[in-house]
């Protein structure tokens, strides 16, 4: 009866890979013959040239085909890192910045985090002076710009996967548009597995004026575009003949009847097991390892992956696809004010880029588990560009810091929603952080813009500071950075729930946590005691080094680092100073459990992973919603409605005693 619990990525398709066959195309060649056979390397002069002689250039390519793992080391062999000059590949995902920089180093025999490196979030794989070619996250180049606003270490920027739109690819766009005026040598490069091409170079075409488009002053400037003829093998498209009631059930059984039928189709060896792997951005470097190494002999893999394999990553040897036909996808409602991630149809683009990682090494076959009716006649051609369903207070913080003041008329790919920019600024000026002329208030706004976290938990932060137990929130904003800390077991709902219960705390999820991590210092860090309790090793770990980064950023900012020891109030106070749009009221006379949000008066119930789920505190904070049957609230803790209106008196105010409105 509880809702299924839906990890923070986005989801939905199924591959399904062929046995290895001795005679592998890749087997046995040298790394260097296996570069020459990638499609891209027939137009390697080509896309030299067109970097030499545009300030931009647009490749497009099918997945595959070398864009990612190559170009970079054309870019550095033709002499663009020379000079201390360093070459930098955006990747809108995590895994996709590892796995890519992995593989490059690897193809030019040389050690990663040398010439080859990496930035995510919290992780520097670099040796400045040493790196010439750096694969790192579109939101990271972002942050770097608020050091070096012109990106002068560059000289060739690669947007990577530009076809998804993420947000910050958007932004990223708009960005560097701008910075080309200044820095004509600059050179820019789009690779995308599909035409959108045309948008982005009308887009890196045109310049705005008094918000309206004009053609380009130098038409030499054109950016080139560019596409890598693919060699892909015919795939065959299956549909179901009637719709799916549960795309989950059946994938499983059209997995499973795949693999009987293929015991009939004479060409691959008989292999009976099914090795079962997930692939999820927030994968562990051992288990990725897992999705890339061949096939145990005997076996056939199928690989269950989010939206990380369409473009991201190339996996050899798939054969067959199972595309459910949805992915997770990010949805904001600037009325309700309420983001989530939310299982959605995807768009015939995403469709056709899933059915072509059948056809890599031969023909393939793709098992659409919708209706071809439903393909023609309902699916939408494309993609909304994330920049228009998302929340953009991150958007809006970052282009303040640097220095962009008139964020409306900002140049965007895609224009976002008027609606959502006002809520981004209403929310930002409650928090303190812009000021009555939406710039940046200093401290405060310069501050929360530093610490590469939402700004509500970097508001958290520094108030936590304020109030004496930076300590305790450092620690929360690690582990609210972490998918979970616990582990996802099937079966032991009752074991886990006991243990829970031993670190629980009356306050809530934060403080639970807090109780977790003590534990997990106390018990000397210990991966036994993990197991023993059902806590994720990996995840604690990466909690300890985000906390140590999250120590230095805040030691730069000179922020005193203390501790409230046992109060808990003082600590949800600063939880309060961050979160207080999230606030809640029970609905005492209505369904059980049931709350409102006060700004928009917003039905959501506390999650049933959470401490306070049926315990139902009369006001209650969330950090975030997950969506299923209904809106749950993740992450609550326990407040007292005075702290609201102390916290943001510009946002609450009180009406007749307790009531308190927008
Ligand atoms: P694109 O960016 O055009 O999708 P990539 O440059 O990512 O293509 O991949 C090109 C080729 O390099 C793939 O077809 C595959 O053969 C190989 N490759 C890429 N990444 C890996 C990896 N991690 N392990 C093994 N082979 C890889
Ligand atoms: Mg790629």
């Amino acid at each position: 009866e509880k809702p299924q619990i839906l990890d923070d990525e986005e989801g939905g398709i199924l591959f399904f890979s062929a046995p290895p066959s001795s005679s592998s195309r890749f087997g046995y060649s040298s790394i260097e013959k296996q570069r020459q056979r990638l499609p891209v390397y027939k137009y390697r002069n080509a896309i030299l040239y067109l970097v030499e002689t545009h300030a931009t250039s647009i490749i497009v390519g099918e997945t595959g085909s070398g864009k990612t793992t190559q170009i970079p080391q054309y870019l550095n062999e033709a002499g663009w890192a020379e000079g201390g000059r360093v070459i930098a590949c955006t990747q809108p995902r995590r895994l996709a910045v590892q796995a890519v920089a992995s593989r490059v180093a690897e193809e030019m025999g040389v050690k990663l985090g040398e010439e080859v490196g990496y930035v995510i979030r919290f992780e520097d794989l670099t040796k400045p002076g040493a790196t010439k070619i750096k694969f790192l996250t579109d939101g990271v180049l972002l942050r770097e710009m608020m050091d070096d606003p012109l990106l002068t270490n560059y000289s060739v920027i690669m947007v990577d996967e530009a076809h998804e739109r993420s947000l910050s690819t958007d932004i990223l766009l708009g960005l560097l548009k701008k910075i080309q005026r200044r820095r004509p040598e600059l050179r820019i490069i789009i690779s995308s597995a599909t035409i959108e091409a045309k948008t982005m170079s009308s887009f890196f075409n045109t310049r705005r004026a008094n918000g309206k488009t004009v053609e380009a002053i130098e038409p030499r400037k054109d950016p080139a575009i560019l596409s890598v003829e693919g060699r892909g093998f015919n795939v065959q498209i299956h549909y179901l003949e009637e719709p799916a009631s549960d795309y989950l059930q059946a994938a499983v059984s059209t997995v499973l009847s795949i693999h009987d039928q293929s015991f009939l189709d004479p060409a691959p060896q008989h292999c009976s097991r099914l090795f079962v792997l997930p692939l999820y951005s927030g994968l562990s470097r051992a288990d990725q390892d897992l999705i890339f190494s061949p096939t145990p002999r005997g076996k056939r893999k199928v690989i269950v992956s989010t939206n990380i394999a369409e473009t991201s990553l190339t996996l050899e040897g798939i054969v067959y696809v199972v595309d459910s036909g949805f992915s997770k996808q990010r949805f904001y409602n600037p009325i309700s004010d309420i983001e989530n991630l939310v299982v959605a149809p995807i768009s015939k683009a995403s469709a056709r880029q899933r059915a072509g990682r059948a056809g890599r090494v031969r023909s393939g076959k793709c098992y659409r588990l919708y209706t071809e009716e439903y393909f023609v006649n309902e699916m939408s051609a494309e993609g909304i560009p994330e920049m228009q369903r998302s929340n953009l207070v991150s958007c809006v913080i970052q282009l303040k810091a640097l220095g962009i003041d008139n964020i409306l008329g900002f140049d965007w790919p895609a224009s976002p929603a008027p609606e959502a920019m006002i809520r981004a600024l209403e929310v930002l000026y409650s928090l303190g952080i812009i000021d009555d002329d939406a710039k940046l208030t200093s401290p405060i706004g310069f501050q929360v813009a530093e610490i590469p976290l939402d700004p509500m938990i970097s508001k958290m932060i520094l108030s936590g500071s304020l109030l004496g137990c930076l300590e305790e929130v450092i620690t929360i904003a690690a582990i609210l950075s972490v998918q979970s800390i616990w582990v996802s077991v099937r079966g032991v709902q009752k074991e886990m729930d006991e243990v829970k219960l031993r670190f629980a705390a009356a306050e809530g999820d934060h403080v639970t946590y807090l109780n977790v991590y003590k534990a997990f210092l106390q018990s000397g860090k210990s991966s036994q005691w993990c197991y023993k309790n059902f806590i994720n090793y990996h995840a604690m770990r990466k909690v300890m080094e985000t906390r140590e980064q999250l120590k230095r950023i805040t030691q730069r900012l000179g922020i005193a680092l203390k501790s409230c020891e046992r109060d808990t109030q003082v600590l949800r106070k600063a939880i309060t100073t961050g979160f207080f749009a999230n606030a809640c009221r029970l609905e005492a006379f209505s369904q059980a459990g049931m709350y409102k949000t006060i700004k928009s008066s917003q039905e959501v119930y506390i999650h049933p992973s959470s401490v306070l789920f049926r315990v139902n505190p009369k006001w209650v904070i969330y950090n975030s919603i997950v969506s299923t049957d209904r809106h749950y609230m993740r992450n609550v803790i326990a407040i007292d409605p005075s702290w609201l209106t102390e916290a943001a008196p510009q946002f609450y105010h009180h009406q007749r005693g307790e009531k308190v409105a927008y």
